[in-house]
């Protein structure tokens, strides 16, 4: 872990894909002190419910994973689920350029732009377009991947998800990690579903035998400016 990062933004479309992505490594951070700002897009599950009925507000959920992760500081905007190609980019970027002026965090986590979820490539994109140097404080920004999505890009012809970071975990991490997912209920699947824990916790096995180690989660390296 880099010394200087004490303030983490977490740029997400949708609650869970932080909790996928890189709920272990931010459980791990939280307990070493680093603060954790989680920004979400998206408040419900509207794709699921095209006609609008029975759409469901997650924030109740994200708020309950936040805090079992740790993360301090939690903002939900109301843009719909899987309908924010119907945003302007832009619009998405000023909404990231305000979370990094305001929170100033010195580390960024998003989603991989090898996603096949266009909202995950979105915020990729905008999170990185609002941690540009010399317009933020960011020093480092780290994409993870998230469980289906990552896994459907490239079986889709999206570029590979190419991970070049790995943070070991400890067991309580990875505890906590399948707890806070545990908090999105009907999101989980049941295995052999890679959303299921049983799909979560192999993944992490499989990242930390990577690196000779029991756990890990993995990342791309964006940019590190030591
Ligand atoms: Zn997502």
């Amino acid at each position: 872990m880099h010394r200087q990062t004490t303030r983490l933004l977490v740029a997400v479309a949708h609650g869970d894909d932080e909790t996928l992505g890189a709920g272990g490594t931010l459980a791990m951070l939280a307990d070493e002190g680093v603060v954790i700002k989680l920004a979400v897009l998206t408040s419900d599950d509207g794709s699921r419910c095209p006609t609008g009925v029975g759409v469901t507000d997650r924030t109740s959920s994200i708020e309950k994973a936040a805090k079992i992760l740790g993360i301090e500081e939690v903002t939900v905007h109301n843009f719909g689920d899987n309908r924010l190609d119907t945003v302007p980019q832009l619009e998405i970027n000023r909404v990231f350029e305000r979370e990094v002026r305001e929170f100033r965090p010195d580390m960024v986590f998003t989603t991989s732009m090898s996603d096949l979820n266009h909202d995950h490539q979105l915020v990729s994109r905008a999170a990185r377009i609002a941690s540009r140097p010399g317009r933020s404080s960011v020093r480092e920004i780290r994409c993870f991947e998230v469980r289906s999505a990552t896994d459907c890009g490239e079986a889709s012809g999206l570029p590979s998800f190419r991970p070049n970071c790995w943070q070991p975990l400890a067991e309580r991490h990875l505890e906590a990690k399948l707890e806070a997912l545990r908090a999105y209920g009907s999101e989980v699947e049941s295995w052999p579903n890679s959303r299921s824990e049983r799909g979560v916790r192999a993944l992490a096995e499989y990242r930390g035998s990577q690196v000779a180690t029991e756990f890990a989660e993995a990342f791309e390296l964006v940019r590190l400016v030591l």
